[in-house]
């Protein structure tokens, strides 16, 4: 699989400024084969599966090739559907985000007539279009195409299956014959290659080919899991099963530093590892990697291509890789000398697909798995403390330990099976929150039962009431107004008292609160 970088194309800087911030490390196979192609200016046939970034592959030539000084139609692009023709829009716009004076336009059936018509007016130097669409702007002379000097077909074999056959050899006759044509397909039944003949002139072909691999026999899942609740399953898959070592691929560097961020957020081990990154930090992050001190490693193919880690328990495809082959070489950093080893993929919607391609292609199965409950990772986990509790009652001696628990027994009331449950808790770090509470002290307010009271820096002279107190505490924390309990109102400060569960939010909810327009403290009250 020979790939290259961007920077190695001879693209105009602005250009490559774009796909910088589209956070693109390398250019796939398919793009690294026909970019240089395409813009030579010959007919291209391209053919590579769904996903591996044909829009790009002639859309960056596409760019690379427009004369943003003339306003003029210069390039048509078919695209077989609305959703197809804006999101090919949508990554050229981000494309061409630092040149200057290029626009793109979309139109599709559907769409107002007169609004679309309205917009072409304002001149577009690349459209792109449903064919029949398309066609109609044509016949209405809205779509002029006297400077047309490139067209594109994308996902041609879409369009064949649409019926939309005979509206693209009608636009095909209406440019002129002084262009460039290019055709991109996922597949290439014979009618397509019919029209290559009748269309293009000394077509090269580039096709990327797929070697047949070997996939290394570890169990590999998928789920079905929103975007947004990606990070979510993530951390859940983690928490249960406690994998080693783990590598998440991200299919951009732009990913891979927000999913860094994010799980260091939550408190993970994890480190990312890109293109981007100096030489130096690389190998810092691959010295933690390898040590064990940095247990979750996220990186984008190209930049795990130099990983060699024997212990990686488990590989994440956070984003379902752009070629087949990038599935194999990912899940191939897994289940090595003889260890465990399991690969997970995430697919949205109609990313299963592209699973079923992979299947085929590594001739392998990825079952569907059920996202773990939060209860299945607590028994998990339960289990794993047992096991080690398990191991070190085998093997060491606890009589020293034994006349300790004996001796609590005996002045408690506790039994055995309390303390042990409560290791367990303490094991399971369970009681965190129970500690996190506690960090205020909420023991010696001088509160009701079952309340807390909180001392406030404002009073009457303030010119604060009663009730704007209830109101901040109650809109900042989302607590009802309701539960509040007495509120003493001195001249400079106030007490209140809140249910004791509630006191922690109350005080977190207060800390940027303003009272009347004046930031206030908040704290638990002393006793006096
Ligand atoms: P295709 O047309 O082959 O089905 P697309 O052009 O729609 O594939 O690309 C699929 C996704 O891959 C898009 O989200 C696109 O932004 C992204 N993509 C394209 N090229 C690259 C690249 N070199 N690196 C990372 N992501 C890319
Ligand atoms: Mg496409």
């Amino acid at each position: 699989m020979e790939t290259i970088r961007f920077d190695e194309l001879e693209l105009y800087p602005q250009i490559l400024r774009g796909i910088q911030e589209m956070g693109f490390e390398e250019a796939t196979p398919i793009q690294s084969q026909a970019i240089p192609v395409v813009m030579s200016g010959v007919d291209v046939i391209g053919q590579a599966q769904t996903g591996t970034g044909k829009t790009a592959a002639f859309g960056i030539p596409v760019l690379q090739k427009v004369d943003p000084s003339n306003k003029k139609t210069q390039t048509l692009i078919l695209s077989p559907t609305r959703e197809l023709a804006i999101q090919v829009a949508d990554e050229l716009r981000k494309l061409s985000k630092y040149m200057h004076g290029i626009k793109v336009l979309p139109v599709y059936g559907g769409q107002d007539i007169t609004k679309q018509i309205r917009s072409l007016k304002g001149g577009a130097q690349i459209i792109i279009g449903t064919p029949g669409r398309i066609m109609d702007h044509l016949r209405r002379r809205t779509i002029r195409c006297d400077y047309v000097n490139m067209i594109v077909l994308d996902e041609a074999d879409e369009m064949l299956n649409m019926g939309f056959r005979e509206d693209i050899e009608t636009i095909l006759e209406y440019i002129p014959t002084e262009r460039q044509t290019v055709l991109f397909s996922a597949t290439m039944p014979k009618p397509i290659l019919e029209i290559t003949r009748k269309y293009q002139h000394d077509a090269v072909t580039i096709k990327v080919v797929k070697k047949e691999l070997t996939v290394p026999s570890i169990d590999q899942y998928y789920y079905d899991v929103k975007r947004r609740d990606k990070v979510d399953v993530l951390t859940r898959l983690l928490d249960y099963y406690d994998p080693k070592l783990s590598l998440v691929f991200c299919n951009t560097k732009r990913m891979v530093d927000e999913l860094a961020q994010e799980l260091k957020g939550r408190g993970y081990f994890a480190e990312g590892l890109h293109g981007d990154m100096k030489q130096s930090q690389r190998d810092r992050v691959m010295k933690s990697f390898r040590s064990g001190k940095t247990d979750i490693l996220i990186a984008t193919d190209v930049a795990a291509r130099g990983i060699d880690v024997d212990d990686v328990e488990a590989v994440f495809n956070y984003d379902i890789p752009q070629d087949d082959e990038y599935y194999v070489h990912r899940i191939g950093r897994t289940g090595r000398a003889g260890r465990t080893g399991r690969a997970f993929t995430f697919v949205k919607g109609k990313e299963v697909y592209k699973l079923k391609d992979i299947q085929r292609y590594c001739k392998t199965k990825i079952l569907a798995q059920p996202i773990p409950s939060s209860d299945d990772v607590a028994q998990i986990k339960a289990e794993k403390v047992m096991e080690r509790i398990s191991a070190i009652i085998e093997e060491e001696d606890l009589r020293e330990m034994v006349d300790l628990i004996e001796k609590q027994i005996n002045e408690s009331d506790y039994t055995a099976m309390d303390i042990a449950a409560a290791f367990l808790m303490q094991a399971l770090g369970a009681d965190g929150e129970a500690e996190e509470k506690s960090s205020y002290d909420f023991d010696n307010t001088g509160a009701e039962e079952g309340m807390v009271r909180l001392f406030v820096n404002i009073g009457k002279k303030q010119n604060v009431k009663p009730g704007d107190v209830l109101g901040a505490i109650a809109g900042e924390s989302g607590m009802p107004g309701r539960l509040v309990g007495a509120i003493d109102m001195f001249d400079k400060y106030t007490f209140v008292e809140v249910p004791r569960e509630y006191g922690k939010e109350v005080l977190d909810a207060m800390k940027n609160a303003k009272i009347k327009g004046k930031s206030v403290n908040v704290e638990p009250a002393n006793q006096k």
